[in-house]
C-alpha cells in the first residue's frame, strides 16, 4: 500500500464535494484529488477549497486524473446517477453498475493498491460490484452501508430520550434502503437497554417504531424538500476515513462481504464491523433476536434478487 495520506474522490457532486469540504476542515489527509466526468466542476471545487486553506490545515488539493489513483491510500466513489423523487435506491442499479465497471477499471489500471470506499447507491450492490470488478481482497472494499442510517437512528433516539446522541449505542443493519432494520435487542443508552427505558409511562414502543420509520424514510423526506442528501453522509465518510487512517479498530455499520456471518454468504450488506488501517478487520456478529435475524435475511434476499442484472457484467 502507498505511504502518506492521499484520498481521491471520484464524483464531486453534492456528496463528493461535501465530503471534500468536511475533510479539509478535519485536516486528516495530506493530499486530496478531485475527479469528475464534469472536469470543470472538479476544477472549480479544487479552487474553491484551496482558497479556504489559510483558515484550515495545510494540504494539497487538485483536480486530477485516474493516474493519481496509483499513489492513493483511499479512493472514495461518490459518482453516478442520483436518486430522483420517488425513485428507490434499487432503481439506480443498472445505471450505476455500468458507470462503476468503467470507473473501477480505470482506477485499477493506474496501479492502485489501496482501499475503496463506496457511497453511490444502491451502495450494497455497488460495493459488491467494486469488489468483483477490482479483484482486491474484500477487506479493502468498504461500502458506507448503514453508517448514515445508524447516525440518523442515534440522533433521533438522542432527541427522544434527551441525551447526547454519542451516548446512544444502537445499530441499523441490512440494506441501506427500504428493507433495513433496527437492532433493538442491542440498543442501549449509557449501558441501559433502550427497551428497558420504556418503563417510563411517557415513552412507548409505538414511538420507537415511529423513530425507526423516520430513519428508514429520511432520504425520501429530505429529497422531497431539497433534492438530495449530502452533509450527514459526508461526515459519515470522514468518520470512516478517520477510522482507517488512525488505525482505530472502530465499530461502524458498513457494507462488507459476509462469508457465513449471520448465516449469509456472498453478499455485501450493512453490519457492524471493526475498521482499521487494513480496512475491515472483522465483522461483529451479534446474537440477534429471531425476528431481527428474519428481517436481515429478508433484506439480504431483496438485495440478492436486485443483484441479478450484475451477473453478466
Ligand atoms: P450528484 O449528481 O450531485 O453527483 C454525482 C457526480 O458524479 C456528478 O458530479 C457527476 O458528474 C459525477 N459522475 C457521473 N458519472 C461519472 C463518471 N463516470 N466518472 C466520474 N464522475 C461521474 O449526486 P450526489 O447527490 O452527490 O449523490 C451521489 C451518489 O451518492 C448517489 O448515488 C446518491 O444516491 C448517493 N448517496 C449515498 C448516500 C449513502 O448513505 N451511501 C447518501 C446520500 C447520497
Amino acid at each position: 500500500m502507498a505511504n502518506g495520506s492521499r484520498v481521491v474522490i471520484i464524483g464531486t457532486g453534492f456528496v463528493g464535494s461535501s465530503y471534500a469540504y468536511a475533510l479539509l476542515n478535519q485536516g486528516l489527509v495530506e493530499e486530496l484529488v478531485l475527479l469528475d466526468l464534469n472536469k470543470e466542476k472538479a476544477e472549480g471545487d479544487a479552487m474553491d477549497l484551496n482558497h479556504g486553506m489559510p483558515f484550515g490545515a495545510p494540504m494539497k488539493i487538485w483536480a486530477g486524473t485516474y493516474d493519481d489513483c496509483k499513489e492513493a491510500d483511499i479512493v472514495v466513489i461518490t459518482a453516478g446517477a442520483n436518486q430522483g423523487p420517488g425513485e428507490t435506491r434499487l432503481d439506480l442499479i443498472e445505471k450505476n453498475a455500468a458507470i462503476f465497471k468503467k470507473i473501477v477499471g480505470d482506477v485499477m489500471a493506474s496501479g492502485f493498491d489501496g482501499i475503496f470506499i463506496v457511497a453511490t447507491n444502491p451502495v450494497d450492490i455497488l460495493s459488491y460490484a467494486t469488489w468483483k470488478f477490482s479483484g482486491l481482497p474484500m477487506e479493502r472494499v468498504i461500502g458506507s452501508g448503514t453508517i448514515l442510517d445508524t447516525a440518523r437512528f442515534r440522533f433521533l433516539l438522542g432527541q427522544y430520550f434527551n441525551v447526547d446522541s454519542r451516548n446512544v449505542h444502537a445499530y441499523i443493519m441490512g440494506e441501506h434502503g427500504d428493507t433495513e432494520l433496527p437492532v433493538w435487542s442491542h440498543a442501549d443508552i449509557g449501558g441501559k437497554p433502550i427497551l428497558s427505558l420504556l418503563d417510563d409511562k411517557a415513552k412507548s414502543e409505538a414511538d420507537l417504531d415511529e423513530i425507526f420509520i423516520n430513519v428508514r424514510d429520511a432520504a425520501y423526506h429530505i429529497i422531497e424538500r431539497k433534492g438530495a442528501t449530502y452533509y450527514a453522509i459526508a461526515m459519515g465518510l470522514v468518520r470512516l476515513t478517520e477510522a482507517i487512517f488512525r488505525n482505530e479498530n472502530s465499530i461502524l455499520t458498513v457494507s462488507t462481504l459476509l462469508n457465513g456471518q449471520y448465516g449469509l454468504d456472498d453478499i455485501y450488506i450493512g453490519v457492524p464491523a471493526f475498521v482499521n488501517r487494513q480496512g475491515i478487520r472483522e465483522v461483529l456478529e451479534l446474537n440477534l433476536h429471531e425476528k431481527e435475524r428474519e428481517k436481515l435475511h429478508h433484506s439480504a434476499s431483496v438485495l440478492k434478487e436486485a443483484m441479478e442484472p450484475l451477473k453478466g457484467m
